[in-house]
């Protein structure tokens, strides 16, 4: 089934365990906090049943209709399809969540590799909670980055207990309990049930830590403690306004997630101590999961791209030479990742042993890293190109204050012909991509990268560099320069 909105946001006042700034909330759906995550979640509900979308993100089998994403991958064509339901969610500004079904489509590659090598039975695991999730369409998340304590050490090695990794404490003929602490896990709130998942490759002493299992999130045991909101105190238009990106999903999202002695059935365990195999879900999870951040990213890629080249326009600059080369990178950026990306699913990883599909781990993982290694980068041209204005912007507050609107309006114009409303809107986007302050502030205060770059070529010794390639080059002259004058040639003739 495809379930409604409405449907959606009904079925998150579940009696769950949560918290947040301090306060147990009984009922989410009620809380300002929590409404922006909802709302962007809910959205994603409204495509799967909006006719222009729902062809692409569900798919219609034996008479019923559900999400496109709950399939395991078999093919290339599945994985094409795959990043055209992230990237189209995403264009939309609807929260499709990717930690569940990526750990979900894990899972399922995990499971039959194991079943195969051990004699497991896994997979009927994975295929009962697959029609579970056909049947009742939830909004699910995946759980992976233990708390981990000191880094240094495995699990069953932590000094001060063992639950720094979420392990099995006991099993029994029904089921198994479990124990541990998830960290930063995204879209907890908004969701209604987990897959839980290893973060690392475990050994055979840790063993009770090669676990993976689905649970709803209000089983007994389990806490959610949630991490405090960046945007929020602000009605939505001014939540907008401010906060272009941010202000559109603005409640909350990442959770630790306490499992306090949690009960899971065998028919939700899909991996309970075959060490050997908690290796496979991680990176399994890992490609997965990063081919849905390079899908974030190319829109992600994109908006930076944007926003420079509005700037640029907006302040007179789109013109001259190193602003165009800087604009030429981030669109070389935003392509790269694009290209990198789509490689990775246009030459996957196919096991006809188990007859499953994966994204390609090169492309895959370049892709992740490029955008993962340049977002500094990025975000440096941008606050470059954009100037101080992105980290001293005026509010909607102020915008709307009649008293320092017309002082606004005509002090920060820009070009011609645009509204001075619009470039403070850009800056307002700029602020929000770059970081919300400091990583902008320190590239403006005390003057522009240009500016240094011009105080820095006027200032360098350009005649003892240049003295010192004529010596290497054996080209006369350098030897009048003062900082070499005492040097002999470069030797001319081997010793030996
Ligand atoms: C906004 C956000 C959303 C996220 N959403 C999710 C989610 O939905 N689900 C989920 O499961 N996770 C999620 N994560 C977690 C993310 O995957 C982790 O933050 C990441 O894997 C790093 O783990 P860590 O934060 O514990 O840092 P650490 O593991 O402590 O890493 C810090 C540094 O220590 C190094 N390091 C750590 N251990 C070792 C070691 N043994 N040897 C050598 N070097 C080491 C690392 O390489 C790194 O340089 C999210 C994170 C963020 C910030």
């Amino acid at each position: 089934m495809i379930r409604t909105a409405k449907q959606y946001v009904e079925s998150l006042n579940d009696g769950r365990q949560i918290y947040i700034e301090g306060k147990k909330i009984p009922d989410i759906t009620k809380d300002p906090l929590f409404r922006g995550g909802i709302n962007a979640r809910a959205y994603s509900y409204e495509l799967c049943n909006h006719p222009a979308f729902k062809d692409l993100l569900t798919i219609e089998q034996g008479g019923d209709r559900f999400l496109f994403l709950w399939n395991q991958p078999k093919t290339k064509e599945d994985l094409i399809r795959r990043r055209d339901v992230y990237i189209t969610c995403m264009r939309w500004g609807a929260a499709m969540s990717g930690m569940g079904p990526d750990a979900l489509a894990a899972s399922g590659v995990t499971a039959a590799r194991c079943d195969k090598a051990m004699g497991t039975h896994y997979t009927d695991a994975v295929e009962d909670y697959r029609k579970h999730l056909k049947a009742t369409d939830p909004a699910i998340t995946g759980a992976i980055t233990d708390v981990k304590g000191n880094r240094s050490l495995r699990p069953s090695a932590q000094e001060q207990h063992k639950d720094f990794y979420v392990r099995v404490v006991d099993k029994q003929k029904d089921g198994i309990y479990v124990q541990g602490a998830k960290i930063h896990i995204s879209a907890t709130p908004s969701c209604n049930e987990l897959i839980v998942s290893p973060s690392r490759a475990h050994r055979e002493e840790d063993k009770d830590y090669a676990l993976v299992f689905a649970t709803p999130v209000n089983a007994p045991g389990i806490k959610l403690i949630t991490t405090p909101p960046h945007v929020h105190d602000l009605d939505d238009e001014e939540a907008v306004w401010n906060w272009p990106l941010h202000g559109r999903g603005k409640g909350v999202s990442e959770c630790l997630i306490v499992f306090d002695n949690v009960f899971v059935p065998w028919n939700r365990v899909f991996l309970c101590g075959e060490y050997q195999f908690s290796r496979d879900q991680a990176w399994m999870f890992g490609v997965f999961h990063r081919l849905f951040g390079t899908c974030h990213k190319v829109i992600s890629t994109e908006e930076a791209a944007g926003a420079a080249a509005l700037m640029a326009e907006y302040n007179g600059l789109d013109r001259y030479p190193h602003i165009q080369e800087k604009l030429a990178w981030l669109a070389m950026h935003a392509q790269l990742v694009d290209a990198m990306s789509r490689a990775g699913v246009e030459h996957p990883d196919i096991f006809p042993d188990i007859g499953l599909a994966t994204p390609g781990q090169m492309y895959t993982n370049i892709a992740k890293y490029l955008f993962a290694n340049d977002q500094h980068e990025q975000s440096k041209v941008l606050a470059d190109i954009a100037g101080g204005l992105a980290t001293t912007v005026f509010s909607y507050k102020d915008w709307m204050n009649p008293e320092e609107r017309p002082y606004i309006e005509k002090y920060l114009a820009g070009k011609d012909g645009i509204p001075t409303e619009y470039r403070l809107k850009a800056f307002r986007l700029v602020k929000d991509l770059v970081g919300h302050g400091l990583d902008g502030a320190y590239i403006h205060t005390e003057g522009s990268l240009a500016a240094q770059k011009m105080a820095i070529f006027a200032n360098a010794p350009w005649d003892k560099y240049k003295a010192i390639a004529k010596r290497c080059a054996q080209i006369p002259g350098w030897e009048k320069n003062p900082d070499l004058k005492d040097l002999p040639p470069l030797p001319t003739k081997w010793v030996i």
